[in-house]
This record gives structure tokens, C-alpha cells and sequence, in this order.
């Protein structure tokens, strides 16, 4: 697959990953944009897994019942001190971009996401940037095209029994 826009952000990842280290990966789902773009997250000291810190969205929407978080989220990596935040709706994305976004978003502490099925809470952390009609992006400001992303998945693979579990999924 050549595509400008997967070469881009292949070699230049959303900015929203700056804490982190971004390795590419697979797809974790086919066609969800017009380009795709997957990365493995890792510590920036080399640290392969991490606690995933985020909100709960059944606490915010009462009309959903799947255990799935919404942001901001954060990796605790093994040996971290604190969580380094990777996604935040309110500034990354397409409309945090643009400063209009209106996701819903977690207040307070956040909480420590547990594998549905054994309740482990350490992760091999993954996602998948999204991107939709790009063209113009690429007229106004090519060197921030990567940051526009309209659809983001996270998805964590269990350390204790390797279930992979979507932990969050959000159109932008
Ligand atoms: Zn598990």
C-alpha cells in the first residue's frame, strides 16, 4: 500500500505519541478510513508493557453497557512513576485539532483498565490512527496531516493470558 498520507504518518506519527515510543504494527481493523495506520506503543526507556489509565465510558453514557474507555488516556509503564498520556479528545484528533471537539471526556482519578478475562491490568498497548479525506490537509499544512486523524482504536493485549481487548475506539 503507497499512499502519501500512510508513508507520512508512518514516518511521522500523531503528535498525541510524542511521550511514548511508536513502532508500526498491523491494522487491528481493516477499512476503517481511506488510510490506516497502526503503531505498537512502548516506553520511551524501552519498557514493552503497562497499566492503561483511562475513564470508564459507561459512567459518562448510561446508554452503553460495553466496558470501553474514553480519554484521557495514559500508559503506566512497568517501573513508570506516573502515566504518560497518549490520547486526549479535547486536543488531539481531527476537531481537538481544531479546538471543537465534543467527545465526552473523563473527570478525576482515572481508573486502571482490567482484561475482561482474567482482570490482569498489564498490557501490550497498540492503536490505529484513521484518516478520511486528507487531501486538503495536504494543501494547507502538509507537516501536520498526521495529527488529523477521524478515527482512533486502542486496543491492549493481555500480559497474563494474551486476550486482546479493544479498550477504546472513538470517531473524531
Ligand atoms: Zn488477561
Amino acid at each position: 500500500m503507497s499512499d502519501p498520507t500512510y508513508d507520512h504518518v508512518l514516518a511521522h506519527p500523531p503528535r498525541c505519541l510524542d511521550p511514548v515510543r511508536a513502532t508500526p504494527a498491523p491494522v487491528i481493523v481493516q477499512d476503517r478510513g481511506e488510510v490506516s495506520v497502526a503503531f505498537r506503543l512502548t516506553g520511551l526507556d524501552g519498557a514493552q508493557v503497562g497499566e492503561i489509565l483511562g475513564y470508564d465510558l459507561r459512567d459518562y453514557n448510561e446508554h452503553v453497557d460495553s466496558y470501553e474507555f474514553v480519554s484521557p488516556l495514559a500508559v503506566k509503564w512497568d517501573g513508570a512513576a506516573e502515566g504518560a498520556v497518549v490520547f486526549d479528545s479535547d486536543i488531539h484528533g481531527y476537531h481537538g485539532e481544531l479546538d471543537c471537539s465534543a467527545k465526552i471526556r473523563g473527570e478525576g482519578a482515572p481508573q486502571v483498565f482490567a482484561c475482561p478475562a482474567c482482570k490482569g491490568t498489564r498490557f501490550a498497548v497498540f492503536a490505529q490512527f484513521d484518516y478520511d479525506g486528507t487531501d486538503e490537509l495536504w494543501d494547507e499544512d502538509p507537516d501536520t496531516v498526521q495529527n488529523f486523524f477521524s478515527n482512533l482504536i486502542v486496543s491492549g493485549r493481555c500480559a497474563s493470558c494474551g486476550t486482546e481487548t479493544r479498550v477504546l475506539d472513538m470517531d473524531l
